[in-house]
């Protein structure tokens, strides 16, 4: 019955022009909204929640929840979900990959070790779709909230074997060129210490070459309409954004990155919401919650802007999970968010903070917004006098134990990502794929041809 069911869907998608548009009604995955054109993308925003697995997607909808209600509602996240992705990279590193491996592989649709930036395990350069799309005559650009050499973006852009070589990456950024063009029109991010440095000024070099140069949040406000950016608006990465200026970065980088970028040819734009992970690394759930939020603030504007511009794809998966996130530890059925919703400093911030404090305790209490009782304040007071690392653990462990979270590992794990899609072509990316299948997908509609559809994913499952 259910082999019928595919063969007839097949015949019918056979026939039809769109071929694109086979699949949306075999409706076993797609929450998606039906409104959204199915057809070739003039424009492509590939958007990168680097350690998003999905322990993290429900905690924030939980976190985010209006306790006054019955229900759990509904966050951005759950009206564009279409699938699933493994992650693992080049048979080499096994099973659970890193950055640079998962990023390479979302870049170029090629499975590599875990460290390449943009090479394969032979340490041969590939393209990225990046490359493809300004081949195209497309304009191209990334918003980050990492350094911009950071893995994620640097796979889009530069070729290295190793992701610790950031001065090297940052020069690819200047010297890697496709037909004579630079990568990337627009980079958004942090990193200016791999970009002016003393032995080579690549910031000047931009800048010489046309790029307008920002390097606050306001001045990025002032460059003109569709020019080339080079914005760097912090030495390495921005601060956590529980400490930074703007409580929205990441949407009004991309925002602005979408100014610059609209043409008649179409664009591709990389975004990424580059500190969930290294908040799972801290194993930080104040970070992972507040980085989070960012990234649905930017998901809630995509939305509107593929509203109003339809011939627009908006593809969000992970690169992998990070920290082995659980929502409920230690056998207590529970999970306590409320306690992180009025924090005014990151857990860094706050650690750091106390040690200047005359009374910690109660620096500790306005700073996490809540009433602590004698016995945390003292435990605040005591270990304010202690090193820098362990006051930082004291803060994480502290509301860990409030909000009963756990973690297994500082590190990464080998689950599988969620797959979020909408806009023109979004039902190309439903059900289980691989990372890779999301650039062979990216590639062909950069192409402007719909990508294969029920063929066998290298995942081995059948992709309808
Ligand atoms: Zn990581």
């Amino acid at each position: 019955m259910i082999k019928q069911h595919i063969r007839t869907t097949l015949v019918l998608c056979a026939s039809a022009a769109a071929l694109i548009g086979c699949g949306a009604t075999d409706n076993t995955v797609n929450t998606a909204p039906p409104a959204a054109k199915q057809n070739i993308p003039k424009n492509i925003i590939m958007v990168v929640a680097d350690g998003m697995g999905p322990a993290y997607t429900t905690a924030y909808r939980n976190y985010v929840d209006d306790p006054s209600t019955p229900s759990i509602e509904n966050v951005v996240l759950d009206d564009i979900l279409v699938g699933n992705a493994s992650t693992y990279p080049a048979p080499v590193s096994g099973y659970v990959t890193d950055s640079a491996a998962a990023a390479t592989a979302l870049a170029t649709g090629v499975k590599s070790y875990n460290g390449a930036i943009g090479v394969d395990v032979d340490k041969q350069p590939l393209q990225s779709v990046m490359h493809f799309a300004k081949s195209k005559g497309m304009r191209t650009g990334l918003a980050v909230t990492s350094q911009i050499v950071h893995a994620t973006p640097a796979s889009y852009v530069a070729h290295n074997e190793s992701r610790k070589n950031y001065n090297a990456i940052a020069e690819d950024f200047f010297d890697v060129r496709v037909n004579g063009e630079f990568v990337a029109d627009v980079m958004l991010g942090g990193g200016t210490s791999y970009f002016k440095r003393d032995d080579r000024n690549i910031l000047a070099e931009f800048v010489d070459a046309g790029y307008q140069h920002a390097e606050t949040y306001e001045s990025l406000a002032l460059v003109p309409t569709g020019s080339n950016v080079l914005g760097l608006f912090a030495p390495v990465a921005l601060p956590w954004v529980l400490d930074d200026s703007r409580k929205n970065r990441l949407e009004y980088m991309t925002k602005h990155a979408i100014k610059h970028l609209e043409n008649d040819n179409g664009y591709f734009l990389l975004v990424e919401a580059s500190q969930v992970d290294w908040a799972g690394h801290a194993n930080d759930i104040a970070s992972a919650m507040t980085e989070m939020h960012d990234l649905a603030l930017t998901m809630s504007f995509l939305r509107e802007y593929v509203e109003a511009n339809p011939d627009t794809l908006v593809i969000l998966t992970a690169d992998h999970s990070t920290g082995g996130l659980t929502i409920g530890a230690h056998g207590d059925y529970r999970w306590s968010p409320e306690f992180l919703q009025n924090m005014n400093a990151s857990a860094s911030v706050i650690a750091l903070g106390m040690a200047n404090e005359d009374k910690p305790g109660d620096y500790v209490a306005k700073q996490l917004g809540f009433t602590l009782t004698d016995e945390e304040l003292a435990t605040f007071d005591s270990v304010a006098k202690q090193d820098d690392a362990i006051r930082l653990s004291a803060v994480k462990t502290f509301l860990d134990n409030k909000t009963n979270t756990g973690w297994t590992t500082t590190g990464h794990t080998g689950v599988d990502v969620e797959v979020f899609a909408f806009g023109a072509g979004q039902s190309s990316f439903l059900g289980q794929i691989d990372n890779t299948d999301i650039a062979k997908k990216i590639f062909s509609f950069i192409d402007g041809k719909a990508p294969q559809r029920g063929m066998a994913s290298t995942t081995g499952v059948t992709i309808y």
